[in-house]
Formats: structure tokens, sequence, C-alpha cells
């Protein structure tokens, strides 16, 4: 059978589903407000959630780093596309972190794709949270370990499947803060079981980073618990930090053997150094701008006051990400769509980002928002879901 004559009906079944994706296009930089498809919107999707993707001194920086090092980086890190800009942003992370050592990769989805399959392989287990995200599933996949999930933030499950001793290296892997739910981890207790089960924990903290923490270290820090209790740490800066690439912080002992074993990281182009220098930036911005942090919590409590008071279905979730679950797929598609007509972009998930039946908006606030355009959402969310929670829109 041809290509195209055996992909076109997979995607006729996805349509059917309620599941084909489309693509908006932005015509404007991130912000609160944008130009989404040609038409202004007011925007709770994006994951910049300290309002940094389009702050004037990081957008600066980033030119100033153009004129400096050019646009590319020419190579991979181990052949010549280390720049001084990127060695300054690691040792800068690891200070950051309170961490011996960070090293940088050029996306998430590849540092959890490196880290995971460079840590553990064939005679190893992995562990990892049922709502992780799809690039630590997949990096477990990868890594040929045996690859187990427990039930979500479920620490008694897990420690009855780690075992007190081998055969094997016992690799637990979680979110920090869930995409999807925007819940917490019970870091302390992960903590605590992976050391008494001699497991190596691993946190992902995409959604945590910039946000959470004193001064935005993120849920490690909010936990309070350094490298012995979190040995490896991974986040991302195109997120909280308005940036773009990741990183991976930890003992010497680690990033040294990343930088030998992780495929990953070693056959690839280094993110471009102007790059490097934008992240260092907003480093610094992050440390300097604390009542971004403190901005965003006010938001969030108005936000999910003014739901309450609505009665709409909210999830247990402190932080910037705030879903509002609606549960079948083709009404979570309908109420995105009365949104957007509302002049509000928000995410609408469904399965196969989220468990099947778990269809939710994903609104993710920002201390770019003014409490007007809390406001706003809140009215525009107020005559959406009506007094049949949408079912009209169907
Ligand atoms: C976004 C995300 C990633 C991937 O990071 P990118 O830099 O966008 O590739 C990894 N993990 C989590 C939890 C994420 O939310």
């Amino acid at each position: 059978m041809g290509l195209d004559n055996a992909l076109a009906p997979l995607l006729e079944t996805r349509r059917q589903q309620h599941l084909y994706r489309q693509r908006a296009e932005l015509g404007s930089p991130q912000g609160a407000s944008v130009i989404l498809n040609g038409r202004p919107m007011l925007a709770f999707s994006s994951n910049d959630y300290l309002g940094l993707a389009n702050h004037p001194r990081i957008v600066r920086a980033l030119k100033r780093g153009v004129e400096d090092y050019g646009v590319g980086s020419g190579a991979s890190h181990l052949i010549c596309g280390h720049s001084r800009e990127h060695h300054a942003l690691e040792e800068e992370l690891a200070a950051f972190c309170d961490r011996p050592r960070a090293l940088l990769y050029s996306t998430g989805y590849m540092a959890n794709m490196g880290l995971i399959s460079a840590l553990v392989g064939r005679g190893d287990r992995v562990f990892e949270d049922r709502l992780n995200h799809a690039s630590l599933l997949d990096g477990g996949l990868l890594s040929g370990a045996r690859f187990q999930r427990y039930g979500h933030n479920d620490v008694q499950a897990l420690e009855k499947r780690l075992s007190d001793d081998g055969p094997g290296h016992q690799l637990v892997v979680t979110d920090g803060v869930f995409s999807m739910d925007g819940d917490l981890a019970p870091l302390p207790e992960l903590a605590r079981t992976c050391g008494t089960k001699n497991a190596w924990l691993m946190v992902d903290d995409a959604h945590g980073f910039g946000v959470l923490g004193d001064k935005g270290a993120g849920t490690a820090e909010h936990f309070g618990l350094g490298v012995d209790d979190v040995p490896i740490l991974m986040a991302t800066l195109g997120k909280g930090a308005g940036v773009f690439g990741a990183f991976v912080a930890g003992s010497e002992t680690l990033i040294d053997y990343l930088i030998q074993f992780s495929r990953p990281y070693i056959y690839t182009t280094a993110m471009p150094p102007a790059l490097a220098a934008a992240n260092r930036e907003s480093l610094r911005v992050m440390v300097e701008e604390s009542w971004r942090r403190d901005r965003l919590r006010t938001l969030i409590a108005r936000f999910r006051h003014g739901a309450e008071q609505l009665g709409l279905p909210l999830m247990a979730s402190e932080t910037a990400i705030q879903p509002i679950l609606v549960g079948d797929d083709a009404r979570v598609m309908a109420i995105g769509r009365a949104l957007l007509q509302e002049g509000i972009h928000v995410g609408a998930i469904r399965y196969p980002t989220v468990p099947r039946g778990s269809g939710r908006l994903r609104i993710t606030l920002s201390a770019g928002h003014s409490e007007t355009d809390i406001d706003r959402l809140l009215e525009a969310l107020a005559r959406v879901f009506g007094q049949d929670g949408g079912a009209e829109l169907l």
C-alpha cells in the first residue's frame, strides 16, 4: 500500500474520535494579550508563568548575544559548540539550584530521553507516576529498563514495588508539578522512600522552575530538598524562565557521566549561544523581580475564589496551572471554541494527553496577567458554562 493511502484512514479515525489536532497561528509575542489566527485574544494557555517570554531585558540580552556570538552554535558541545555563554549559564544554574553542577540540553524532551536512557538499561527498573509527562514515559521506554507505572502520587504503592536490594538499579521518576493537573508530587515522602529502598529519585520540574520556592528554584526549593534528597533534578528553560532549553542539575559525578554517556546530549548541536545569554539574563530577572511570583500567587487565589463561587469543577492545584475538569472530549472542545468566541484562549486538553474521560480546560495564569484579565476570564467562564455546564454547546 502507498504511504498516503496507509495514513489517510488513520487521520479520518482521529477526526471521528474528536481527537484531530489543529495548530493556531500566533501573530504576536507571547503575553496576556496575543494575536491568534489574526484575532486579538486574552490568553490563558501558555507556560510563560512569569511573563518573561517578551521581557525587554531578556530580549536585549538575546540581541547582544547574537552580536557577540552570531546565530548558530555550529557544532555539538563536545566538538566545538560549547561557548563561554553556555558554560557560564551552567555554573549559574547549578548555584541557583544549590547543586554542585548543571548540564544544558537543547530541550526538555531530549533531556528526559537522554537522562533516563543513560542512567538505566536492561536489568534495571524504572518507576514512573501514572501522570508523568510524555517525554519521561518515552525516556523510560527507550532505556530498555523494566518499566512500571504507579498510581498518581501513591507513595505507598510505589514503596511496595521497590525492592530492598538488587538485582539492577531502581530509578523513580516524577514530575515536580504535574503538567496537566497542576498539583505537586509529594517529594519529601518520595525522597524518604527512595532513600530507604536504595532507589534513585529523578524530578522533572518543568512547571515548578521559576515559579515555586522563595527564589524560584522550584519544587525542590519549595520543599527544602537538597542534592542528597533529589539527586537528579531536571527543569526546562522555555516555560517559567521564558526562553528555551533545559538542564539537569546534580553531583559532579552525575554530570560528568552524562557528558560521556548521554547520547541525546552528545549527538546534537548546542543551542545557540545567544539563547544561553538570554537564559542568563532570565535567571537574573527571576531573582531581582521576585514580585512576579507574589503577583502570580495573588492572581491564582483570585481565580480560584471566583471559580469556586461559580461552582466550576476546579482541581486541587495551588500552582499557575488551574484546570477545569470537563470530562467528555467533544464537550471540552466545544467549550474551548465558545471561549474563543468570547475572545479568550485556553488549552482544551483531551486524550491522549490526559486519560480518557478526563478532558479539561487547562487554564494557565501568568504574572503578566492583570486582575482585570482574571475577572474577564471568570465572566466568560460563567457565560459559557451557564446553567447546564456548557451542554448546549454540543
Ligand atoms: C514541556 C515539558 C517537557 C519538555 O520540555 P521542552 O523543553 O518543551 O522539550 C518535559 N517535561 C515536562 C513535565 C514538560 O511539561
